[in-house]
């Protein structure tokens, strides 16, 4: 039989057999964010369109779309394609600046945007991230990259390369924008038609492009680091020297801009050494003019963002399968009152149950408790009898108290 419906191109559903892997993945993150002293924060979906628009580049950068649309009052609504925005909002206007003035948040959510679907780029995804409100300092740098390869690790994700560049000051960046376009202005022969259409708006971006006929052109192009002032070299230097003390490898990528206007300083990412084009997991970098930007008061920060799906893919950690303590037998519905009360106090003490609601017979029930990996078969009529699966030892009890001594004493 084939279904009426279908999901939408883009987005996928997360079924039972994957959703303990999601569970244990997302554990791991809420308790390494917490390790660390990041709390968690959880926005809307929808915002309005201004919000990425005006700040983290949606819209006028011609690949990143969003899902749009004016509603009943003609406000313009976005579902939400990335956090950062979103985050600061939050932080603005809940005045965490005047609460926290180190302020440390993560969150993990549903993403959207108006991508081209391809392996590995959904319109719907999940990720999670972290952001630091507050400090100017490389520390805070350092920090927020411990905590992306603190996460990889306990995720045993194993091969990856952690990509770090300084991007310098908002007008270095001015600086190396002018230096850009000349470069590419003088190479746009073998140029793809996405970075021609960003020579003029956002030519730092090409840097970003994965289009291969780009690859030779971006090679050769001048470097940021040329045009670092000696804090700023210094401030990388530091950074290095830090990740090297704590062991986290990592590679020099002079051209590691993330193009978006608002970054200054450090940019990383992690990518995986497998040549799929859609190899990040992770991004991060510092924006400390974004929050003035979006009306709060001048506050440094720093973050990154991670997919989750990519995540889960690349990840070697292993779940156990989903078990069953109690699969419960009672086939006659005389015998419903006692059964549920049965079941309530097996739940009430914290073990997990299965009841057969179908009332197949006790042979067939048999089997399924075996098929589900259950630990007890408990047989309810008018006799409560509870049988030992592996051992097939049976005893009859006569209330649940004779039953959980039974339990624990196993
Ligand atoms: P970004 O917010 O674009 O810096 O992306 C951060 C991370 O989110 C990337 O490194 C990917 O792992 C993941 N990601 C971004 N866009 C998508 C997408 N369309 N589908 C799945 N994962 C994505």
């Amino acid at each position: 039989v084939k279904s009426k419906y279908q999901k939408i191109k883009g987005t996928f559903d997360i079924l039972p057999a994957d959703t303990r892997l999601w569970k244990e993945m997302e554990n791991i993150l809420h308790n390494i964010s917490e390790q660390f002293s990041y709390e968690e924060i959880r926005t809307p979906s929808i915002e309005s369109i201004d919000l990425f628009k005006q700040n983290v580049g949606y819209e006028t950068d011609v690949s990143k779309e969003m899902f749009t649309w004016e509603d009943h009052s003609h406000q313009q609504i976005a579902l939400k394609p990335e956090m950062t925005a979103p985050v600061v909002r939050a932080y603005i206007e809940g005045g965490f600046f005047r609460s926290n003035p180190l302020c440390r948040l993560y969150y993990m959510d549903s993403l959207f945007r108006r991508e081209k679907p391809q392996k590995g780029r959904q319109r719907q995804f999940n990720q999670f991230g972290i952001e630091a409100f507050g400090s100017s300092n490389i520390e805070q740098d350092v920090e927020v990259i411990m905590v992306a390869a603190t996460c990889l690790k306990a995720l045993n994700i194993n091969d990856t390369t952690l990509h770090v560049n300084n991007i310098g000051s908002p007008e270095t960046r001015t600086q190396y924008e002018a230096l850009l376009k000349k470069y590419f202005a003088q190479n746009t022969r073998s140029m793809s038609s996405l970075s021609k259409k960003r020579l003029d708006t956002n030519p730092i971006r090409i840097l970003d492009s994965k289009e291969k006929e780009d690859q030779s052109i971006i090679k050769n192009a001048p470097i940021v680091k040329e045009l670092l002032n000696d804090s700023e070299k210094e401030d990388f230097n530091m950074l290095l020297s830090n990740l090297d003390a704590l062991n986290i490898k990592y590679e020099e990528s002079p051209y590691l801009v993330r193009g978006l206007d608002y970054y200054n300083g450090t940019t990383f990412e992690i990518t995986t050494r497998s040549n799929k084009s859609q190899n990040a997991l992770c991004g991060g970098g510092r924006y400390d003019f974004l929050v003035e930007k979006m009306g709060g008061p001048s506050t440094p920060a720093i973050g990154f963002a991670a997919g989750m799906e990519r995540m889960i893919i690349e990840s070697q950690y292993q779940v156990g399968k989903n078990s069953i303590d109690i699969y419960i037998s009672s086939n006659d519905l005389n015998h419903s009152r006692k059964c549920f009360s049965i079941m309530q106090n097996l739940i009430d003490n914290n073990y997990t149950v299965f009841f057969d609601t179908n009332k197949k017979n006790v042979k067939n029930q048999m089997k399924d408790a075996i098929k589900r990996s259950a630990s007890y078969l408990l047989i309810i009529d008018k006799n409560i009898t509870v049988k030992n699966i592996k051992s097939n030892d049976e005893i009859a009890v006569s209330d649940f108290h004779e039953l959980l001594n039974f339990l624990k004493n196993q």
